[in-house]
């Protein structure tokens, strides 16, 4: 079976890809399960060198691979350049793994006691369709490095970019069993790394509801995962905060990625004391928003992802809904929806709680910080979100108070490749990118050595 890729722009087919099926999938499990005892032995200053030559070639390919997305996924040029460059930049970041993946040694009677950082095995990482580049890197990177070996499965969608890191991993010298990219459907590539036995930890980034299935499956295993789900976050903006600046920011806070992004703050909380001020704010900063042409370097949003995705945002708009501004989008072929700013009449309105995962934004009012609080934190989700006060106290006390991952103040950057990345509650399970992400693919061994003979 073969899939066609559609530029969501133009409507156009751009590549048609083999889709992987069930046996095939097995097969190359197989196969990286027999490449196992080789690639953990290689020495780590080689494993290393492996990795950097591996970010190099992803380097001298930046355009290439940002041209592919913007063909493929209609992100803009200037994302998908930072996308490319995020692969490279994680790869090097974790080139510098294998050197230095300590264990301890544990003061203990009679003997000597250390642990080992061992690599789980075949790790399968499964990657949605809004970040193609940068999430298959977050997991194969440090996958690699800890010495497992990986199978990689892009979503349907947009298969083109993962295709393309796979030649450049052999390229680089890394076995073609070490590292293999298997394109194909959710419910047979993926769910074979689920039910396959030799799969021993799984990655997971998608939907909370696609996420939960994926948990289930691998408990009956006792199969590791890690699961980056859904969000729904707020933007909270105090009346002390910069209100300039709080505002010409929160369309990219949303709009990004045309809202595709779970770390979207999709709703933003106002105090009610500077509500009209900050609304009348918005309105220029939403209209200023640049949508067209994803391939042009002015352009700050393009497309939806799909005509099934163009269908399902919209039909969040329907005529029930308040809308208070809109953006522009293009006329013509492309899945193309406006930015989109919403007063919900109830905190129960489908944009206040379902992720439309597209380009609407609600404004709600809170009172005073309590009321900020309970109102952010009043969904099943947990992942990002966003703070705006020029009160230190304040920003550390909602900061504190706010159950999500990934928080910034005055600000509205969630990922960095050195710091740690994941949600609370029902946004996933489990930390990805810096320091620590090691862990997520290694498992402790304790070896004690008896130094005294026996008498
Ligand atoms: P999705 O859950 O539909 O699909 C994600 C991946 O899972 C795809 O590769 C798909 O083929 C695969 N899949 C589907 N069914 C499967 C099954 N039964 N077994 C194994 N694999 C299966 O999600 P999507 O629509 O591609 O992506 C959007 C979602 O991803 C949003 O909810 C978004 O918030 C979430 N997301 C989360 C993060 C994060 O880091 N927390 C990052 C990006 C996206």
């Amino acid at each position: 079976m073969n899939t066609e890729v559609v530029n969501p722009a133009t409507e156009q087919v751009v590549a048609t890809v083999p889709s992987t099926s069930a046996a095939d999938a097995d097969a190359a499990i197989e196969r990286a399960h027999r490449a196992l005892p080789a690639w953990r032995a290689v020495a780590p200053g080689d494993r290393a060198r492996l990795l950097r030559r591996f970010a190099e070639a992803v380097d001298s390919d930046v355009d290439n691979l940002a041209s592919l997305e913007v063909a493929n996924s209609g992100h803009t040029i200037g994302n998908a350049r930072w996308e490319a460059g995020n692969v490279r930049d994680v790869l090097h970041y974790y080139a510098a793994a294998p050197e230095r993946l300590f264990g301890r040694q544990i003061p203990v009677p009679g003997g000597v006691n250390v642990t080992f950082a061992e690599p789980l095995g075949v790790v399968g990482v499964i990657v949605p369709w809004n970040f193609p580049m940068p999430i298959a890197g977050w997991g194969f990177a440090p996958a690699l490095a800890a010495g497992n070996t990986v199978v990689l499965k892009p979503a349907e969608l947009t298969p083109l970019t993962a295709i393309r890191l796979g030649e450049l991993a052999r390229e680089a010298g890394i076995g073609e069993d070490v590292f293999q990219v298997l394109p194909g459907r959710g419910s047979v590539v993926g769910q074979r790394f689920v039910d396959h036995p030799l799969v021993r930890k799984v990655v997971f980034t998608g939907s909370t509801e696609v996420g939960r299935g994926i948990m289930a499956g691998c408990a009956a295993q006792v199969k590791r995962v890690t699961l980056e789900l859904g969000g729904k976050n707020a933007n909270i903006v105090f009346a002390d905060a910069d209100l300039e600046r709080a505002a010409a920011t929160a369309p990219y806070g949303v709009f990004d990625n045309a809202g595709q992004d779970c770390c979207a703050r999709s709703r933003i909380l106002v105090q009610r004391s500077a509500f009209d001020r900050f609304l009348g704010l918005l309105e220029p900063a939403v209209r200023g928003v640049v949508v067209g042409d994803p391939a042009s370097e002015r352009t700050e949003m393009g497309p939806l992802i799909s005509a099934g995705h163009l269908a399902s945002v919209s039909s969040y708009v329907d005529d029930e809904v308040e809308v208070a501004f809109r953006g522009s989008a293009p006329e013509g072929p492309g899945y193309w929806f406006p930015p989109t700013v919403v007063l919900p009449r109830t905190p129960t309105d489908r944009t206040v709680v379902d992720e439309v995962f597209g380009p609407v934004v609600t404004v709600q009012a809170f009172d005073d910080e309590a009321d900020a609080l309970r109102m952010a934190n009043d969904t099943d989700y947990g992942l990002s979100g966003s703070i705006w006060t020029r009160d230190v106290g304040r920003a550390l006390r909602v900061a504190r108070g706010v159950e999500a991952g990934n928080l910034s103040v005055n600000s509205h950057s969630s990922v960095r490749y050195w710091t740690p990345f994941g949600g609370m509650k029902q946004s996933g399970l489990g930390r990805e990118l810096g320091p620590d992400a090691l862990d997520a693919f290694t498992e402790t061994k304790n070896v004690f050595i008896a130094t005294e003979g026996e008498s």
